[in-house]
């Protein structure tokens, strides 16, 4: 099992790690595991990355800077935002510093030469191996209000009735979703592999929609990275949900070199998945949210996917993707990432029943406690 560790260095202007820090911790751990590859950032710090590429060269572990693409990047440039049905802009949320979850429309072709010259600027000299991209994806469940239903800016109207979605019907069914008191609200027919079919024709044609342009985009940007000579890892949701916030984890798996779905169960934050069904419910009804989980295969049906239930999940990404790295949440963090002991030791069950390929101690190792290293450090590996 391949193993990686992630670090926030912080947003681009507060820089939040210590190199000193973060090198003696690594110490600690790279004496008694091989570590694949470090993701880091997305503070603009040439000098500290070098600084760690230097300290990480004689293991040979690899270094990813941690670049987020449709998020965050209104630091350097002006974007164009998503828009929701009433082609209005969503609301923005902070959790920590340095971090805002605004998003912008990945059809807006100059949302994406943004992207390009912001990196081409001030990162394309790094001393890195890669880039790990996040945030390529629409707002999901916990940006609130109807912001999952995006983005229906002018280019993205023109692009969908290219592409033969009636969007008028489209914006009425959205809307009258919410006045729907029923269990399955947005009518979702079928989930196989990880994707979506829904009953209603334009609602069908939409997420096809959202999940044909995130997937043409990061290869477009997949593109990009490679010919600089970079490995390109990508951060998804975990792949029972990513589908419906634009991201298709078999697609997106033909291109990049890996993948690292986002597996928090104890995380009420963006992407925790207790936190999306828990907003999910808000949305609609408390049915809704169990419907939801049922139809994934989830029999407890408590806001989170079980142990079986991932277990069967990671099974099915072993056998059938390359290079998929679990990423779980090991850090703690105050009212947001609450994991303990027992959850750290029931993932190596389940990643061990799995046959995981690989796992990402996610998502800051400064704030992971000792005793979830410990129980890291202390498993035996096949592989070592
Ligand atoms: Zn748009």
């Amino acid at each position: 099992m391949k193993k990686y560790l992630q670090v926030f260095s912080g947003g681009f202007s507060n820089l939040e790690v210590d190199i000193n820090k973060l090198k003696e911790k690594l110490l600690k751990i790279m004496k008694i595991k091989k570590i694949d590859g470090i993701i880091i950032g997305w503070n603009e710090n040439k000098e500290l990355y070098k600084e760690l590429k230097e300290f990480l060269r004689p293991y040979e572990t690899k270094l990813y800077f941690w670049f987020p693409v449709f998020s965050e990047l209104s630091y350097y440039k002006k974007f164009s935002k998503v828009l929701d049905c009433k082609e209005e802009g969503i609301e923005n949320f902070s959790f920590q510093e340095g971090e805002n979850f605004e998003f912008y429309c990945p059809n807006t072709i100059e949302n994406i030469k943004n992207i390009k010259e912001i990196f081409n600027d001030k990162f394309s000299d790094y001393e890195i191996d890669g880039v790990f991209l996040d945030k390529i994806r629409y707002p999901a469940f916990s940006n609130g209000g109807k912001a999952v239903f995006s983005c229906f800016c002018p280019v993205c109207i023109e692009k969908m009735r290219e592409k033969g979605i009636d969007v008028e019907k489209l914006k009425i069914y959205i809307e009258q979703s919410f006045e729907k008191l029923e269990s399955n609200p947005l009518e979702i027919e079928k989930y196989k592999n990880f994707r979506y079919k829904f009953k209603n024709k334009e609602m069908n044609q939409y997420f096809q929609f959202k999940n044909d342009s995130i997937v043409e985009k990061i290869n477009e940007l997949i593109d990009f990275f490679k010919t600089k000579g970079l490995e390109v890892g990508l951060d998804t949701y975990a792949s029972d949900i990513s589908y419906l916030f634009g991201q298709d984890i078999i697609r997106l798996n033909q291109k990049a070199d890996f993948i690292k779905p986002m597996y928090y169960r104890r995380t009420y934050a963006p992407a925790g998945i207790p936190f999306e069904i828990q907003t999910f419910k808000k949305m609609y009804n408390k049915e809704a949210g169990e419907f939801l989980l049922k139809i994934i295969g989830e029999e407890d049906l408590k806001d989170n996917i079980g142990k079986k239930q991932m277990t069967e999940e990671v099974k099915y990404l072993s056998k059938n993707l390359e290079n998929i790295f679990l990423g779980i949440d090991f850090n703690r963090k105050e009212n947001i990432a609450l994991s303990n002991e027992e959850y750290i030791k029931e993932v190596f069950d389940i990643l061990e029943e799995g046959d995981s390929k690989g796992i990402v101690l996610s998502w800051d190792l400064m704030s992971i406690p000792e005793e979830h290293l410990k129980i890291f450090l202390e498993k035996e590996d096949k592989c070592d």
